[in-house]
């Protein structure tokens, strides 16, 4: 085994290896970018060496610094974890020129799978059943448009050398072809520095099931059994469970088989998945190949009782795998969910920001415990509180990761982890979350890769929040800070220009920040008598400090309420009842007419850079076209135009980088 390694990542996967490393009496070695200095992973790791500028392309993907950082620090081996340089074949070489182990397949292996094309080829050829579709080298865009006629549409446009969901395109009329295929190639150039695509047909209503495989490098090749992660956003994985609910275990133990097929295919080594898409008869076709461990990987440790790094590093050291086939078993149920600092409500587009406040529910870090003592609750995180979630690197806070005894007991505990995370700063996709959970699709087991879409009306639905519970709360906290009072303490003894004795009233100016509506809440004492009015309404209201911090209890009319209040500036933050509710209080000398947002305005919706100018100065467009693509985080973001109108000017051109709410182009509104 190993006494020192380099754990090439960072975030909530090289904290994660870290913690395995740790456990085994590892030395581990972190890498950080400029942005990172004060990361989380670097805390979490032994020593750590800077490798460069905040962008990916100046820090986690330099092959060469980091392979001097491996040498330099005396690292027998190196862990991709994933992303960046894990399915980089260049890489995997580059160590084993170096002398230094690569913790993931041969690099013959990460070829043979790196390109989706070229698997497809291969498992056709291991009998493993395929997607109908083109996957051939021959990449004339006429070629490509007459093979989607006959493939018949829907079909999907992927890139070869893609993944996260990314580069892919559905295309539902052939008059949408040459459009789609030009904007998939533009995206998987930028993204994966090839545009080779390939065409599947588009199933409707699949499943999404993954099968974990293990190979040593003795021969040895076991599936540790499968994934559901059906729950998809752009193609992009937002809930995960294991096992995959309702499999019959003949098709469990048939996909299984296959996917110990498809890694024997590559003479594979190390962790790998292979992706299945199912229909709803049951027949399940192989997608691709990820050779490296998976973001969702904690659900199959959870029911397994195994440490899939441990497993990772046993295997690059040349011991055989730990365990036999007969000898693995699911335990349980677990579930995992990903919290992400995005909009849900604006197209799940990424969001940026200091994480003021984050509490997550009472959970263990990164326990990847044995056997019965495995935790209920386990959270993987890269980032803590006070920490920036920048536009460099994926916006993910947090894996929130449940196990119940079944699938239901899973699913309350999900529910009740959720309600316990609290995230200031950033939008996050908790509330988001919360509606999949409980909703009747995913409750039910009745998953598909559509469920998010086909439901999108009920997720999105305005839900009922406990608006006077937290506004009693909020209100008690304001009255707090304004009166200087310290715990337990009455405010009212402290301000100096509010009678003590006698009744009086004080109005409270409020702006309810989801609902971007004013409103009033009138306070009023008689004597020990106090009262709250809001919405015409009148009801008897105590409020008190908590034990901890940011505490707050209250009662209003019959309703006792306790719950967090985190103040930012004049914003109140209220986490009760397992909701969020923010106020902002209208402290009238900040009273600010917002007369901005004008319709002629087209302002950026994050940072990024501008990679198309669709229109010129004067232009006359319609409402809806598109005016001026953007790419942030390796996606491409498409401004169109908000009514038809006349292009008064254009502020940027391509290649420009744009700061959020930079203006992007003036258009006068007809
Ligand atoms: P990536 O490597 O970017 O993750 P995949 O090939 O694994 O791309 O596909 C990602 C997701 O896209 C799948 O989980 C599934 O939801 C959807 N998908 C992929 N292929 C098809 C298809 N042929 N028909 C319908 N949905 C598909």
């Amino acid at each position: 085994m190993f006494n020192k390694i380099l754990i090439a990542n960072r975030g909530e996967i090289a904290c994660r290896v870290a913690a395995t490393c740790k456990r085994l009496g590892i030395t581990s070695v972190a890498v950080y970018s400029d942005a990172d200095a004060n990361a989380k992973h670097v805390a979490a790791c032994d020593e750590a060496v800077h490798i460069g500028g905040s962008t990916a392309a100046e820090s986690y993907l330099r092959v060469e610094r980091i392979i001097e950082a491996a040498i330099a620090t005396g690292a027998q081996a190196v862990h991709p974890g994933y992303g960046f340089l894990s399915e980089n074949e260049d890489f995997a070489q580059a160590c084993e020129k170096a002398g230094i182990a690569f913790i993931g397949p041969p690099v013959e292996a990460i070829a043979a799978m790196g390109s989706k094309a070229a698997a497809k080829a291969l498992m056709h050829s291991a009998a493993v059943p395929l997607v109908p579709g083109y996957h051939g080298d021959d990449q004339n865009a006429d070629l490509l448009h007459r093979q989607a006629d006959e493939i018949g549409y829907p079909v999907l446009l992927k890139a070869s050398a893609g993944g996260g969901g990314k580069g892919m395109r559905v295309v539902t009329r052939t008059e949408e072809f040459a459009a789609a295929l030009a904007s998939c190639k533009r995206e998987a150039a930028s993204s994966f520095g090839n545009d080779r695509v390939l065409i599947e047909k588009y199933l409707t209503r699949p499943r999404h099931v993954e099968v974990q495989v293990f190979a040593d490098k003795h021969g040895g090749a076991v599936y540790l059994f499968d994934r559901d992660c059906s729950v998809q956003r752009r193609h992009q994985k937002v809930l995960e469970e294991a096992p995959a609910p309702g499999l019959q275990p003949h098709v469990r133990r048939a996909m299984g088989e296959a996917a110990v097929a498809a890694a024997r295919a590559v003479n594979y080594e190390g962790a790998g998945t292979v992706e299945f898409i199912m229909t709803e008869g049951g027949e399940f076709y192989f997608m691709e190949m990820n050779t490296r461990l998976q973001v969702e990987h904690p659900v199959t440790e959870m029911v397994t009782g195994l440490d899939l790094v441990e497993w990772q590093l046993r295997v690059a050291a040349g011991e055989p795998l730990p365990l036999a086939q007969d000898q693995l078993k699911i335990e349980g149920h677990a579930i995992e969910a990903r919290i992400y600092a995005e909009h849900p409500a604006r197209g799940f587009l990424p969001s940026t920001g200091t994480l003021k406040h984050l509490r997550m529910p009472a959970g263990v870090e990164f326990t990847i415990g044995t056997g019965g003592d495995r935790a209920p609750v386990r959270i993987d995180s890269g980032v803590r509180e006070g920490d920036t979630i920048t536009p460099f690197y994926d916006p993910m806070i947090a894996k929130l990761i449940v196990r119940g005894a079944s699938r239901e007991e899973a699913l309350k505990r999900m529910s009740q982890a959720l309600r316990g995370c609290e995230v200031v700063g950033p939008h996050t996709n908790v509330e988001f979350l919360q509606r999949i959970v409980a909703s009747v699709p995913f409750s039910t087991g009745d998953l598909d890769t559509g469920l998010i879409e086909r439901h999108h009306d009920a997720l999105f639905a305005p839900v009922k929040k406990p608006f006077a519970e937290a506004l009693a709360l909020a209100c008690g906290a304001l009255m707090t800070r304004e009166g200087g009072v310290a715990h337990g303490a009455s405010p009212w003894d402290a301000l100096s220009h509010w009678r003590l004795n006698g009744g009086y009233t004080q109005t409270l100016n409020w702006r309810d920040v989801e609902k971007e509506s004013a409103f009033t809440a009138v306070f009023s004492r008689d004597g020990d008598a106090q009262t709250l009015t809001h919405d015409g309404k009148t009801e008897p209201f105590k409020w008190w400090c908590g034990a901890g911090e940011h505490e707050y209890g209250a009662t209003i009319g019959d309703a006792h309420v306790t719950g967090r209040v985190f103040i930012d500036g004049d914003t109140f933050y209220v986490f009760c009842r397992g909701e969020a509710l923010a106020f902002e209080w209208q402290n009238l000398l900040a009273h600010a007419a917002d007369s901005e947002h004008g319709e002629g305005r087209l302002t950026a919706p994050m940072p990024g850079k501008v990679i198309a100018v669709l229109v010129e100065q004067g232009a006359v467009v319609e409402k809806g076209q598109p005016l001026i693509v953007m790419e942030a985080m390796k996606m491409e973001h498409t401004i169109g135009a908000p009514a038809a109108g006349k292009v008064a000017e254009v502020l940027y051109g391509v290649g420009d980088q744009v700061a959020d709410g930079a203006q992007l182009l003036v258009l006068d509104v007809e």
